[in-house]
């Protein structure tokens, strides 16, 4: 099946490298990634309790090899942040990142994953040479992985002045205290490295001014990973979602990034095109879905009432409407993709929140649909649409509640009464 699919509106805008890259990228997906698919469950233990940190599924480690000797590695990283990348704009990586979507294991397969494509960002961003030499180095050859620590239990973290771990300074020393949880990737063995946001100056006057980030190695003493929680009952091992306490964690003052109080400055500039990454896999997903609903319900043997499901109206206006919101959501993501490259993520802002409030609902809708459409065989394991409806439904809350993204659209819109 051929997925690879340019929007004409688009496409003038997409280099001979970059269309290059989409037909090697959608061939080792449908050669390499497809197939090892199926047997990353089947590499992992049963066991709950032996199914983090110290294991994970050995296909990753081929696959992986595969990508890189492809050059099918870091497309992520755009030109603007980091000149040894490949050269892609964010509207060429937004084409991609909607093929990885289709399939589980493929981000990871080419190093493009989240937290670690954020993180590595953020390193290349704000990390001083030392930093970046330590911990973006590994990053990009793919030999560790990252988590970014922010959340909370004990807070409402989606207003992120109300993080408090504390990170006191101690002479040469930074000593950290408090419990964070749903960090990405922390569950995983080869999670080496943690960005994490607390209070260096919880008495500031400038709320913004409190917060800091600091690198801590994930062996520090003091350091535990209490726990993983579920999503919808799926543990996303190897990765997980960990709960982590601090409790007298020390750090040298120099595993600070970018200095004292600029923890603000880093979340904004990280989850910009973080949020945009997501919303690209996302409509990968939503075709994906699509594509299962329309090959079921085209199913000869499938009929029902004397005709196949697609011929009856209900199922057609379904299919209709799908191909109707991905397509509009796409161009949502696409449009976004673009303002960054032609100013920055602050710059698209609000195209960004656009896209992040609409593209997990559209998604989700589609995915129900195809659930629909398969009955019972659609809530269970035998298809990936329960996954996929799982792991939809957390980007309507993760990075940011859907609530906060409409309050800041709101906001931005509302404004242009004075243009009116
Ligand atoms: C799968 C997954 C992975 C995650 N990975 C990470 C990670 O790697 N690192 C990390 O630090 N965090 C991570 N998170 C956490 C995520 O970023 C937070 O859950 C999110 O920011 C919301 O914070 P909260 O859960 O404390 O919700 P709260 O802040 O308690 O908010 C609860 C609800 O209140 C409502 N609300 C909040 N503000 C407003 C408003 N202004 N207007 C109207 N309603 C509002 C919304 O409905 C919101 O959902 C992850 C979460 C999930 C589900």
């Amino acid at each position: 099946m051929t997925i690879l699919n340019i929007p004409p509106l688009v496409a003038d805008k997409i280099s001979p490298h970059a269309k290059e890259l989409l037909k090697k990228v959608e061939a080792f997906i449908e050669e390499e990634c497809e197939p090892a698919n199926q047997l990353l469950e089947a590499q992992m233990p049963t066991n709950p309790r032996e199914r983090f940190l110290n294991t994970y599924p050995a296909i990753i480690d081929t696959l992986k090899a595969k990508a890189k000797k492809l050059g099918l590695w870091n497309l992520f990283l755009s030109n603007v942040h980091y000149r040894e990348g490949v050269a892609l704009t964010n509207l060429e990586y937004a084409l991609i990142a909607e093929m990885l979507g289709r399939c589980h294991i493929a981000s990871e397969a080419m190093n493009c994953s989240a937290p670690d494509t954020g993180n590595m960002e953020t390193l290349a961003k704000y990390g001083n040479e030392a930093q970046k030499a330590r911990w973006l180095a590994p990053l990009l050859s793919g030999e560790v992985r990252s988590a970014f620590v922010m959340t909370e239990r004990y807070v409402a973290s989606s207003d992120a002045k109300n993080i408090n771990l504390s990170i006191r300074r101690e002479g040469n020393e930074y000593v950290l205290n408090g419990t964070k949880w749903w960090s990405s990737g922390a569950g995983d063995p080869r999670c080496k490295i943690y960005l994490v946001m607390g209070k260096t100056d919880p008495n500031h006057k400038d709320p913004y001014k409190q917060q800091s980030v600091v690198l801590v190695p994930h062996d520090t003493p003091g350091v535990t990973v209490v726990r993983a929680l579920s999503v919808f009952g799926y543990d996303d091992a190897p990765h997980g979602h960990c709960e982590l306490s601090f409790k007298n964690v020390r750090v040298p003052a120099e595993n600070i990034l970018l200095g004292e109080g600029r923890g603000f400055e880093i979340i904004q500039g990280r989850l910009g095109p973080g949020r945009i990454h997501h919303c690209m896999r996302s409509i990968g997903v939503a075709s994906a879905a699509l594509d299962l609903l329309i090959l079921r319900t085209n199913d000869p043997a499938r009929a029902t009432f004397g005709k196949v499901l697609s011929q009856h109206g209900t199922i057609l206006e379904w299919v209709a409407k799908s191909r109707i919101e991905i397509d509009a959501g796409r161009l949502l993501v696409l449009n976004a993709a673009d303002k960054i490259d032609r100013s920055d993520a602050k710059g698209a802002m609000k195209d960004i929140s656009m896209a992040k409030i609409y593209v997990p609902s559209m998604a989700l809708g589609v995915i129900d649909r195809a659930i629909q459409a398969h009955g019972a065989a659609g809530i269970c394991q035998d298809f990936p649409l329960a996954r996929m409806w799982a792991q939809m439904r957390t980007l309507r809350i993760a990075d940011g509640p859907d609530e906060v993204h409409m309050n800041q659209l709101g906001r931005i819109e509302s404004r242009r009464f004075k243009e009116l």
